[in-house]
């Protein structure tokens, strides 16, 4: 092992040691690391300066109880995390997640992610992540009313502007936004619309947001299919998941000219041949909070997989939009055995190092969710712009506006992989670009 390595080594070590037990936090660290040996050759200033191991170390870790009540009058008790992670390039961004397996490791995996994401979008954001382990599903608006109002309750303090934006990840949408939102406003006794992002349309929120990470996602399989002379034209898709990241990734296949045929959630898959109706599956999650079961009724020629496996049926592209590790490593050579000739990730971290590795060594085109799932956070800092000058842009000014910051983080990512001898390989050109840019920014402001 070459001497950098070693010493790269020694920090994965240390992190290992400090962080026990936070085996997703430890997956993300290692997948950056991995990448960095190169990079401090060129730039042995990093070394020196210890930008490695203090980027590895979020700045500020937040941990809290968040009390309430059920519709029965029963106290519940929920913990609440926010992760500050780096604010080298801007105030702390990054999304709410509410769902029971949360805890520090997942917030802190997501955060560190988030560093190196919001770096590559060219947008003055740094990288937070925050949630909590309540549980949305089957609750009543009353119910997640009364939680974000405690969750809020406790992190206004942390929060600003100019300090930390947080929005929407799993189980937080518009819904919750809006009630932490008023939460806010009601304590602090400022209408500050830069506090939050994924707003409602008439009180301070921007158009496309919501759809901004499918869309974004599409946008750069696109990109990355063009790079090898092709298109989405006539291919067959898989998309995991129909929350949101999911609904709009399938809205900008079918746009693009590609078939999706099927989607899923955490208890079974849809498959039909002919191609999703969005229309249906929109009512099903967004209007009704179904699952995603009901598709059938209506479509009786589609299948229903009770606690099937997505990525067994043979497709082009596959678009994971649900969660992390969701393909592992047998999920990722049927996939390139069925002929998938790319993977583009929605969803934070959803394929496994093994599944990396397949997807790498088969040389199809792999777009890791750092860079492909940008579009999301890209379109947050779009809406504190249009909050700070209060303006608000069209929906057709406003994707233009992504899909360029989609086009410049693929041609930046790839680029930088052919510059460190790698070419083609985004995991690659993804870490190296968003580091290098936190790591000059640390450097300028000397050791804090
Ligand atoms: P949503 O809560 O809107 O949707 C999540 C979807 O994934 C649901 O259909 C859910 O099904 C499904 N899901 C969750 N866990 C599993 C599982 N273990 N197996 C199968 N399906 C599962 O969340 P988002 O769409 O916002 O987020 C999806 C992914 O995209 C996450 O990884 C998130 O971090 C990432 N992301 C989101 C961004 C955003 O702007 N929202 C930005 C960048 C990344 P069920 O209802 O059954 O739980």
């Amino acid at each position: 092992m070459a001497k950098v390595d070693m010493k790269i080594e020694g920090m994965y070590q240390e992190v290992l040691k400090r962080n026990p037990g936070e085996t997703e936090f430890h997956q993300a660290v290692l997948e950056v690391l991995e990448c960095l040996g190169p990079v401090v050759v060129k730039h042995p200033e990093y070394l020196e300066r210890k930008i490695i191991e203090r980027i590895c170390e979020p700045e500020r870790q937040i941990i809290f109880r968040v009390p309430w009540q059920d519709d029965k009058g029963i106290v519940q008790i929920n913990r609440g995390f926010r992760v500050e992670f780096n604010s080298s390039l801007g105030p702390y961004k990054g999304g709410l997640r509410f769902h029971p397996s949360v805890y520090l490791g997942i917030i802190k995996f997501l955060g560190f992610e988030q560093i190196f994401k919001n770096s590559l979008t060219g947008l003055p954001i740094g990288g937070g992540k925050g949630g909590s382990d309540f549980d949305p599903k089957g609750k009543s608006d009353d119910e997640v009313m009364r939680f974000c109002q405690s969750f809020m309750t406790e992190l206004y303090r942390h929060l600003g502007e100019h300090t930390d934006v947080p929005a929407g990840d799993i189980g937080v949408g518009g819904r919750e936004i809006g009630y932490m939102f008023g939460q806010y406003k009601r304590i602090t006794n400022r209408y500050e619309p830069g506090v939050l992002t994924g707003k409602g349309l008439t009180w301070g929120g921007s158009l496309v947001r919501t759809e901004a990470t499918g869309y974004g996602a599409t946008f750069f399989v696109n990109e990355m299919l063009k790079a090898r002379n092709d298109s989405f034209e006539g291919k067959k898709c898989l998309v995991s998941g129909s929350g949101n990241v999911a609904i709009y990734t399938i809205e900008k296949i079918h746009q693009l000219g590609g078939t999706c045929i099927a989607c899923s959630d955490s208890n079974g898959v849809i498959y039909d041949e002919k191609g999703l109706d969005l229309d249906l599956i929109k009512q099903i999650k967004e209007v009704e909070r179904r699952r995603i079961e009901d598709y059938t009724k209506k479509h009786k020629h589609a299948k229903y997989i009770a606690n099937g496996n997505i990525w067994d049926i043979p497709c082009q592209v596959a678009m994971p939009s649900a969660t992390q590790n969701e393909i592992n490593g047998k999920d990722a050579a049927t996939l390139v055995k069925n002929g998938c000739i790319a993977v583009g990730e929605g969803a934070n971290m959803p394929t496994t190092p093994e599944g990396v590795k397949i997807f790498l060594d088969a040389k199809i085109a792999y777009g890791p969710g750092k860079a492909a799932n940008a579009g999301g956070v890209a379109t947050s800092a779009l809406e504190m712009q249009q909050n700070a000058s209060r303006d608000s842009w069209s929906f057709e000014y406003t994707e233009k506006k992504l899909e360029d910051i989609m086009i410049n983080i693929h041609r930046n990512c790839f680029e930088t992989a052919e510059e460190y001898g790698a070419p083609g390989n985004y995991v690659l050109g993804a870490n190296i670009c968003g580091f290098i840019k936190v790591a000059n920014a640390m450097v300028a402001h000397g050791l804090i």
